[in-house]
């Protein structure tokens, strides 16, 4: 039988409960990760009173539903977030599913969007995005190029290199200058990325990524200007932004609507300069 004369549900059903099952296994990279813990030992456990979580309420989302938010054993509240965690996974991946109909690019992009949530999650609480995760999901691009389920895989090897040159060359420069401006994390996050989209589509998310990292944080835009124009004495110290979300929020958006922003980005652009050089027509002519 083929892949695609199976019904549509069936797929969307089992990519959002894989997807939830996923996002459980993220609930535990997200907390054991920094802490420094086995991934696989020991089993969950309640927080507050110790007993081990039961198979049975480890169901993701479901469980927390059953069990109204309170520990088995001792009633102690569940943190919403974890739940939450695994709703939005379960959603991310049936978003795959859905862009991606019955193929391996499904699996594929939709284990890197849950990935994409960790990291973020990790990178907005620690600043950290783990090599523990880039580097496998480096792997897991290759081999679905290499599977034929994503981009053909020389496109990949080349995506990952330009991944690696970008950041890598970023970091050179924050040497040079001796201000740090991308760590190790965000390096092996280009490789990641760059297997998963090719060269052009990894340089156009990096793009995506600055500028919304720019529009989320235009006070610090502002700021910056005013404090070179002189207008601010006060010094403020300026956090480094943190750029895991805004690079996952890119890949994502890519993954899926990659061609469709960048031809409207293109008409926008040819509009504007079509707008700006009749404008230059008008004042100089
Ligand atoms: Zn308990």
């Amino acid at each position: 039988m083929a892949w695609d004369s199976l019904p549509n549900a069936l797929l969307y059903l089992w990519s959002a409960v894989f997807g939830a099952v996923l996002g459980s296994f993220g609930n535990v990279l997200i907390y054991r990760l920094p802490r420094e813990q086995s991934l696989i030992k020991p089993a969950s456990r309640c927080p507050h009173c110790g007993h081990r979580v039961r198979a049975f309420d480890n169901i993701p989302v479901i469980s927390y539903l059953i069990l109204r938010g309170r520990c088995r054993d001792c009633g102690a509240p569940i943190a919403v977030r974890y739940p939450l965690i695994e709703l939005a996974s379960g959603l991310l991946f049936l978003g795959a599913a859905i862009g991606f109909g019955w193929s391996l690019a499904t699996l594929f992009y939709g284990l890197l969007l849950v990935a994409l949530l960790v990291l973020s999650i990790i990178d907005i609480e620690e600043q950290w995005l783990p090599w523990v995760i880039t580097f496998p999901m480096t792997a897991i691009g290759l081999l679905g190029s290499a599977l034929g389920a994503t981009l053909p895989f020389i496109d990949s090897l080349i995506g990952a290199a330009s991944g690696l040159a970008f950041f890598g060359f970023v970091a050179l420069l924050g040497f040079i200058v001796k201000r740090e401006t991308m760590g190790g994390g965000d390096i092996v996050f280009g490789l990641m990325a760059g297997t998963f989209l090719g060269w052009e589509m990894t340089f156009f998310m990096i793009f995506l990524a600055c500028l919304l990292g720019l529009v989320v944080n235009f006070h610090l835009v502002i700021f910056v200007i005013l404090r070179f124009l002189k207008l601010v004495r006060r010094e403020r110290e300026i956090k480094p932004i943190i750029f895991g979300p805004f690079l996952s929020v890119g890949t994502a958006l890519v993954i899926f609507w990659g061609d469709e922003i960048l031809s409207v980005g293109t008409t926008l652009a040819l509009i504007a300069g079509d707008k700006i050089a009749a404008l230059l027509f008008k004042i100089f002519w």
